[in-house]
């Protein structure tokens, strides 16, 4: 039996390197580590040598257990985390930063309580407004410390948020260039969509927002956000 290797260069302030093994998925073959931020287990899951590398394909992305576990259609999460992965594992070398923090940072049960405010008309940035939140809550300190642990040096960052980028960068992040991921579209979320571009400055235009099916898998009834105000 091989022993595990352990990586004690891996270690970092924000959140020390754990565990490691290799994970066959749907989308091949990742390395997958655990990365402990308090009692938050972010992830790392790559493809390729990282150590020492420019222009890595990498995405940080937000755990979202309503669109990943459920299916819920509200957002456009789990395409997007599914893209991802399958990018990654196409270009032979990249990693997926699996974040643990739900709701853009407001955790599970307050993102419940802004659908129910959005059920009655809010969108997505007032109904965190209406619940005493800022519109994004997320922080990058341990995602930057884990592409740094991992030795990465530069990344084409898949994202279409420009908070996202310029949060990274703020922490000595160099991102080399951009990817745009545009997924997961459907007749519930476009409204979503469409508030992320006009409210939270995500990079797409419109008229990009073409939808995925929605009409064939019977949503053209489902509610669809207002994007008004
Ligand atoms: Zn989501």
């Amino acid at each position: 039996m091989k022993k595990p290797v352990l990586m004690p260069e891996l270690d970092n302030e924000h959140a020390p390197f754990y565990a490691h093994t290799r994970l066959p998925t749907e989308h091949g073959e990742f390395d997958v580590r655990v990365f402990k931020e308090g009692d938050k287990e972010h992830l790392a899951i790559s493809v390729g040598d990282l150590c020492g590398a420019e222009d890595v394909v990498a995405r940080v992305h937000s755990e979202c257990l309503t669109s990943e576990v459920l299916g819920s259609l509200k957002c456009d999460c789990n395409a997007q985390l599914m893209a991802a992965m399958a990018l990654i594992q196409k270009e032979g070398r990249g990693v997926v930063l699996y974040m643990r923090q739900e709701g853009r940072g407001i955790g599970l049960g307050n993102k419940i309580r802004a659908y129910h405010l959005q059920e009655a008309g809010a969108d997505t940035v007032d109904a965190n407004l209406m619940l005493g939140f800022d519109e994004d809550l997320r922080r990058y300190d341990a995602a930057a410390d884990m592409l740094a642990a991992l030795g990465v040096k530069s990344v084409k960052l898949v994202t279409n948020n420009p908070l996202k980028i310029e949060g990274l960068e703020s922490l000595g992040v160099t991102v080399s260039g951009r990817v745009p991921l545009i997924t997961g579209i459907n007749a519930v979320n476009h409204g979503y969509m469409e508030t992320k571009r006009a409210r939270m400055r995500h990079m797409y235009r419109s008229g990009e927002l073409g939808l995925e099916g929605g009409e064939a898998s019977g949503l053209s009834e489902a509610k669809v956000e207002s994007d008004a105000g």
